[in-house]
């Protein structure tokens, strides 16, 4: 056992391990969750779910993930695809790219004439955003190829079993909770041992107050053995996200509200919007809106009044988003940024992928009457 309040990043020792897997996989078998995705060997629809499972929690995947194989049951028909049709099934699950990627990979896969997943490691992990983690969950749960995945829930739980001190969110971090994963892994039932192990970390061994006590590791946990649990895993404290002060327009014209494209390359590459961007140190609202409409759209426009804020958290920044309502006063469109645009009736909006940003304020705004000039309230 290691000493107490030590970190010992040698452990569990080599002798340990066949204790550990066999007591995660028993208690595996009777706890885990009946998810869609394990009810399947098709390696389309596990890595459909692994790369949706990738920052997203599995509560809100569980409905995307049914939208999407019923969609797009296979590798052809995701390949068929427009991107505006896979985005608007992506639509609100956020990172978008993911779905960029999937797409992209799937047109490689078919037009090399093969169609299939690959079922060799290099090969799938040469796909577009198919890094270690998807490579590895995907080789092990649909080919039982003895790879051991590593994510946030791993990482703790591999932080609190060895009392691995080095930073979860620590760049060098990987690579040793790779190997300790490497080490520990069933490679008789690979699958099995990454989902028991992911399990555990999300039903049992949680962020905060893990339920040690139900815990098949309990015996050899050096976390709970020394009562650290509350301080492993380590994490370096970033600094907080920056806030961006934003405005945009919700401009009606003839009963249509103009909405925009970003452009198809970089953050949310695709998704529509409505105009609008970054606001100076400084600037009003109404101001910004009206430049940032200019610069965008080449419209003049008279702000009416301002209609609501919406604040929306990305991975490295926030926003804080002022909505104007805007009449055109002269020009037509032409672009600068956005790669399209539209000017859509109220409830042709839905068919369009937004921006979650975009869905919220549409969520929230009587677009209908605001469109007929009508104010409410
Ligand atoms: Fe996590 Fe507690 Fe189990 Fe250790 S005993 S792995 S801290 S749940």
């Amino acid at each position: 056992m290691p000493s107490p309040k030590k970190p010992h990043t040698a452990w569990p020792t080599s002798g340990m391990q066949p204790i550990l897997r066999r007591d995660l996989l028993t208690w595996y078998k009777s706890h885990q969750r009946d998810l869609p995705w394990r009810r399947t060997r098709d390696p389309y629809r596990i890595w459909v779910s692994e790369v949706m499972l990738q920052q997203t929690q599995v509560a809100t995947v569980i409905p995307f993930y049914h939208r999407f194989v019923q969609r797009f049951p296979d590798l052809a028909a995701l390949a068929r695809a427009d991107i505006q049709a896979v985005l608007k099934h992506w639509e609100g699950l956020g990172y978008y790219r993911r779905a960029h990627h999937l797409h992209r990979a799937a047109r490689e896969l078919v037009d090399s004439g093969g169609g299939r997943v690959p079922d060799r490691h290099q090969a799938f992990r040469a796909l577009p955003g198919v890094g270690d983690y998807i490579a590895n969950a995907v080789m092990s749960i649909a080919f039982d190829r003895p790879r051991a995945v590593v994510d946030g829930n791993v990482k703790r739980v591999l932080a609190r079993l060895g009392g691995i001190g080095v930073p979860v969110n620590q760049a060098a971090a990987h690579r040793v909770f790779q190997r300790t994963a490497d080490r520990l892994l069933d490679r008789g039932c690979p699958g099995a041992f990454n989902q028991a192990l992911m399990e555990l970390g999300a039903l049992v061994c949680t962020p905060r107050r893990p339920n040690c006590p139900d815990c098949p590791w309990k015996k050899s946990c050096f976390a709970f053995l020394n009562d650290a649990t509350d301080e492993l895993p380590k994490r370096i404290r970033r600094a907080p996200v920056p806030e961006h002060a934003m405005a945009a327009g919700v401009v009606c014209h003839r009963g249509r509200v103009l909405v925009v494209q970003r452009p198809s390359e970089g953050l949310l590459a695709g998704l529509w919007d409505f105009p609008g961007g970054r606001r100076h140190p400084g600037e009003t609202g109404p101001a910004a809106c009206r430049r940032l409409l200019w610069e965008a759209t080449g419209l003049k426009v008279a702000v009416a009044r301002k209609l609501i804020r919406v604040r929306h958290a990305y991975t490295h920044f926030k926003i804080e988003l002022d909505l104007y309502l805007c009449r055109k006063d002269s020009g037509r469109v032409r672009l600068d940024g956005p790669q399209a645009f539209r000017w859509l009736r109220p409830t042709e909006l839905d068919a369009l992928p937004f921006t979650g940003v975009g869905k919220k304020a549409f969520a929230r705004l009587p677009l209908e009457s605001l469109c007929r000039g009508r104010r409410r309230g």
